[in-house]
């Protein structure tokens, strides 16, 4: 063996070579275990993060002249790690997961056999992996896997810009040919991802073209305001191309009533004779809720209590009827807990796809053989990562009760979380009524959030208490290795007394994600709180 073959796997699967690599993996767990502490987020002593920290590193960076050797190699990439955050009990921040262990191995083996997703003559287990889990998951939300096709992709975010490409190509198919018609326009909820407003950026059709709905107390799409936005679009001559259907907006979990949005966009087209419209169910938080939709809550095999019950049955209603989307996304690597990036696209019809697929001449490279019958030229990517085989792995150990014993924990945990809050802060106000994530809100003397809801405060009034939430949330941060919580500045909007202008919310957010975040942590979580509020109050000179 020569000193660049070293550097490799074995060729004939030898013992010794094995065991080498081997004793590297080991070297790598057992030093991040070493790291671990319960009590802290992160692996070991962060680095101190001073101003020229970046500057220091791009300084400090070059290609070492000659290599070195492999248990260094193991030593500095142990040095990135140090300081790390790690999803655990502590990590209440967002939706980050801690990957479960058959993702980690099934991502093992995507690196081991390194197949190429595009082609399945390059990347045979990815190939079938993706096919296996786009018919299981097109199965588990009633597509018809017959003609449904699927295929992992660069997030929630690529799986809106991949339905818009479709939309527009559906609705022109020359728009390959010859640019983006003018006047197409999109639709979303003003609570909604910005993945849309990249897309319709990065599309051409532009963010004056797409229009923000407004939403309803529970954070979903209003619909009565979609319909008048679409009308107003049609009578001034544009064309209303797509929804985006938000099913679990990021910061709330406000799912979108997709049936409907599918009501309305059928009455457009019947009305004003219009193309159908395109609807994209962005279900990158919510998806994973979809492995509810046959679980029968009258016989409650998994005993869920009343409470988490009456959550389950609402989104039992609201899911059921994503299959009326053209096309949604499981992102894994949120709620499903699986390593980035695993987010798999569904497309209710495979017909969608030959609209933006390659000519068998633009691919002189791969696919055009006579062997090989799966080739995924209608990807935005070229060469794909075999993602799918993480999310296989995983959907094979959890099964569908798996994940459903891990989705019903998320929101067991936070309504305990909601009950503990208030029962311990008289000036606290839950701003969200859906689970599994809660937003909530401080104030320096009492519960102003009704009023807050109903128009009553002024724009001065309620940007004080946005700022008073906004240094407490930066004390917390600061200690954000004991406990995490997130923070948004857009939970929702509401009107003020003084102003037709409307203003954000500010809210700290729980959001519960990690298997180890179970009911009996809630109260250290509030009692962090507790703690830190009445620190804060004592040394914050309250104004309101
Ligand atoms: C997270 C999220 C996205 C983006 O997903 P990525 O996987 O981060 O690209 C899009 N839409 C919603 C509603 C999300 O919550």
């Amino acid at each position: 063996m020569n000193e660049i073959q070293k550097l490799y796997p074995s060729m004939d699967g030898n013992d010794f070579q094995r065991e080498e690599l081997l004793s590297f993996f080991k070297s790598i767990l057992t030093k991040i275990d070493e790291l671990k502490d319960p009590n802290k987020l992160t692996l070991g002593e962060m680095p101190e993060y001073t101003e020229d920290y970046y500057n220091r590193v791009i300084q400090k960076a070059s290609v070492p002249n000659t290599g070195v050797s492999m248990e260094e190699v193991v030593q500095e990439l142990l040095k990135l790690v140090e300081g790390h955050r790690f999803v655990n009990r502590n990590y209440v921040a967002n939706a980050a997961p801690l990957p479960n262990i058959a993702s980690i191995l099934g991502n093992l083996v995507m690196v081991l056999v390194n197949g190429n997703n595009l082609w399945d003559v390059e990347g045979p287990a990815a190939a079938k992996a993706e096919v296996e889990v786009a018919a299981m998951l097109s199965k588990l939300i009633g597509y018809d896997e017959s003609i449904s096709a699927g295929y992992t992709t660069w997030g929630g975010q690529g799986a809106v810009f991949n339905s818009l490409r479709l939309a527009i190509a559906r609705y022109e198919p020359f728009s390959n040919q010859n640019g983006v018609p003018q006047n197409l326009y999109c639709f979303c909820s003003e609570l909604s991802h910005y993945s849309l407003l990249k897309s319709v950026e990065a599309t051409g059709i532009g963010i004056e073209n797409m229009i923000r709905v407004k939403v309803n107390a529970d954070h979903s799409i209003n619909l009565e305001d979609l319909k008048e936005k679409m009308e107003h679009i049609i009578a001034k001559g544009g064309v209303p191309l797509y929804v985006l259907a938000t099913m679990g907006t990021t910061d709330t979990f406000g799912v979108d009533d997709i049936k409907g949005i599918k009501h309305i966009a059928v009455e457009m087209e019947r009305t004003y004779g219009i193309d159908p419209i395109y609807i994209h169910a962005d279900s990158a938080m919510g998806g994973m809720y979809t492995f509810f939709n046959n679980y029968s809550f009258e016989s409650n095999t998994l005993q869920f209590t009343d409470n988490v019950i009456e959550v389950l049955k609402s989104y039992q209603q609201k899911f059921k009827n994503i299959k009326l989307a053209d096309s949604m996304v499981f992102d894994f690597h949120k709620l499903g807990q699986t390593p980035y990036i695993t987010s798999l696209f569904l497309i209710k019809n495979k017909e969608y796809l030959k609209n933006v697929d390659l000519d068998a001449v633009e691919t002189p490279y791969v696919g055009n053989r006579g062997y090989g019958s799966y080739h995924t030229g209608y990807t935005l990517e070229c060469s794909r990562m075999g993602s799918a085989l993480a999310i296989y792995a995983s959907l094979l150990a959890f099964g569908i009760e798996g994940y459903q014993k891990l989705l019903a924990n998320y929101i067991h945990v936070n309504i305990a979380f909601r009950e503990t809050l208030k029962r311990e802060f008289p000036n606290v106000a839950i701003t969200n009524e859906v689970s599994p994530i809660t937003t909530f809100r401080f104030y320096p003397e009492k519960n102003k959030w009704n009023g807050e809801l109903n128009g009553l405060l002024t724009i001065e009034e309620m940007t004080e208490i946005n700022q008073f939430n906004d240094e407490f949330a930066e004390m917390i941060g600061t200690e954000r290795d004991t406990v995490y919580f997130g923070f948004t500045k857009k939970q929702c909007l509401v009107e003020a007394a003084n102003s037709n202008d409307r203003i954000s919310i500010y809210a700290h957010k729980f959001f519960a994600i990690s298997p180890y975040s179970t009911i009996e942590e809630v109260d250290r979580y509030v009692g962090f709180l507790k703690e830190h509020l009445e620190l804060f109050m004592k040394t914050t000179v309250v104004k309101v």
